[in-house]
């Protein structure tokens, strides 16, 4: 038998490109570093799994890919989120979709995908190697030849694809060692850093675990407002989190590393002008004139808020509001629409849900995922110099990029699929 196509890393790309190859024909052997393969898959979605999102076509879904997303075009032409929906379902994985366009199995059970990938595995007659962990990328005469295993032994391989992931959650496995590979091979490298991470700001602690729905939040970089997201968001010991915040929290990652001064802003009342606030605070006070101010203000805040906010505006809320004067209002209305967070740092990439940063994309033939460097070699997943927002896209890209680079292996060895999507 000729030299296998020969996949490192067992994770969403790893799996999708080691079904592409055997479905066109070339045998196929997977290689993990840990005891289990799919772990991430397991542990995603709080154990949901949030597959990918169903909403629009490629130009939308490369609208968002903060990272990476121009170079996903060719990509997504070939295996796109419609086809990924198509492929699960045809692996015996109904999926619903939810008012955001957001994919999850039927189920409910992210450990059905792990079990949808693991009869296809089987089906397919795919070799798969447990605590294999590849330590380094052979090479002759410049050529991509097999993988060094952390043991000494060298597995050969036809073709080599590299989808063992980025640096977060190291306990599933990934722990960065593409990037080492990417530079012992002669590839650039786009320093990694957190995306999709929680952000700390200092003095939160007393708010922590109160959430806010639908708010504002900009993320202000240097002084300037350089992102918005209207969503809800939530406080916790270090500082804060939530939908609102990990969409904007690349931003203020990617700025904090470049030594840049980050803030977020925050308008618990987006809907309402300033002056509007203003005008609907004075008449609701206006009927209830005995009310203490403290208490005027659950109407318009969490509870546990208002002490904060109060302290924010520099106001005593032991008083009637109709004790409350129009400029003490106004400062009010000014901490309400614009309560400003000094952001000194993120959380560390170790918990942030994704790596950003990775293999330089310059290096990578769009079409086939194949190292422009190095023959025989192609790079699918995390590793890459991609990442999406939160929604199923970073799967997508993982499922995508999977696919193409399996593919494109197999057929720089002779196989290709049929028109019915197996092997010719
Ligand atoms: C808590 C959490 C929840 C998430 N939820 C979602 C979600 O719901 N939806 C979404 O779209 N995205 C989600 N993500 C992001 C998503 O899981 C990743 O972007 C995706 O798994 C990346 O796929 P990958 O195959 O490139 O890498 P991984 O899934 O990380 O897989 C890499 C694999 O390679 C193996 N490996 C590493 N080094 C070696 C080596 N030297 N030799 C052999 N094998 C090796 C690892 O053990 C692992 O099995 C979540 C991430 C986290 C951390």
């Amino acid at each position: 038998m000729s030299a296998p196509v020969v996949i490192l890393g067992a994770g969403a790309a790893g799996l999708m490109a080691a079904i592409a190859a055997a479905r066109a024909g070339a045998p196929t052997l997977l290689l993990e570093k840990t005891k289990r393969f799919g772990y991430k898959i397991l542990i995603s979605g709080h154990g949901r799994c949030n597959l990918t999102n169903a909403e629009g076509d490629v130009k939308q879904l490369i609208a968002n890919y903060p990272g990476g997303g121009k170079f996903l075009h060719s990509v997504f032409s070939q295996f796109d989120n419609h086809d990924f929906i198509r492929f699960i379902e045809g692996l015996g994985l109904p999926t619903k979709t939810d008012a955001r366009g957001r994919v999850y199995p039927e189920t409910d059970r992210s450990l059905d995908v792990v079990e949808a990938f693991e009869h296809e595995l089987d089906r397919l007659g795919i070799r798969l190697r447990l605590e294999a962990p590849g330590a380094r990328i052979v090479t002759e005469e410049g050529r991509a030849v097999g993988i060094e295993l952390a043991s000494g032994e060298v597995v050969r391989a036809g073709a080599l694809v590299i989808t063992v992931g980025g640096q977060s959650f190291p306990n599933t496995g990934s722990t960065g060692d593409g990037y080492r590979m990417a530079q012992e091979t002669g590839h650039t490298l786009v320093t990694p850093f957190p995306a999709l991470v929680p952000l700390k700001s200092p003095g939160l602690g007393e708010l922590a675990g109160v959430s806010l729905r639908d708010v504002e939040v900009t993320a202000v970089v240097d002084g300037k407002p350089a992102a918005k997201r209207r969503a809800d968001m939530m406080f916790a010991h270090f500082g804060m989190t939530g939908p609102a915040v990990l969409h904007l929290s690349r931003k203020a990652s990617l700025a904090l590393s470049q030594g840049k001064s980050v803030e977020f802003w925050l308008d618990l009342a987006p809907d309402r002008t300033r002056e509007e606030l203003d005008a609907d605070l004075r008449q609701a006070w206006e009927q209830t004139p005995r009310t203490h101010l403290n208490n005027a203000l659950k109407d318009w805040l969490p509870e546990r808020l208002v002490p904060f906010f109060l302290k924010k505006a520099a106001i005593t809320g032991d008083r009637p509001v109709s004790e409350i004067p129009k400029r003490e209002r106004s400062k009010l209305v000014d901490v309400l629409k614009r309560a400003v967070f000094p952001i000194p740092s993120v959380l560390s990439k170790e918990v942030a849900e994704v790596t950003a940063g990775g293999l330089d994309l310059k290096e990578l033939d769009p079409r086939t995922l194949a190292s422009k460097r190095i023959p025989n070699l192609f790079w699918a997943g995390e590793v890459l110099d991609v990442d999406g927002y939160i929604g199923g896209y970073n799967f997508q890209s993982a499922w995508s990029t999977g696919w193409v680079a399996g593919l494109s292996a197999a057929r720089s060895l002779g196989y290709d699929l049929r028109g019915d999507g197996e092997s010719s």
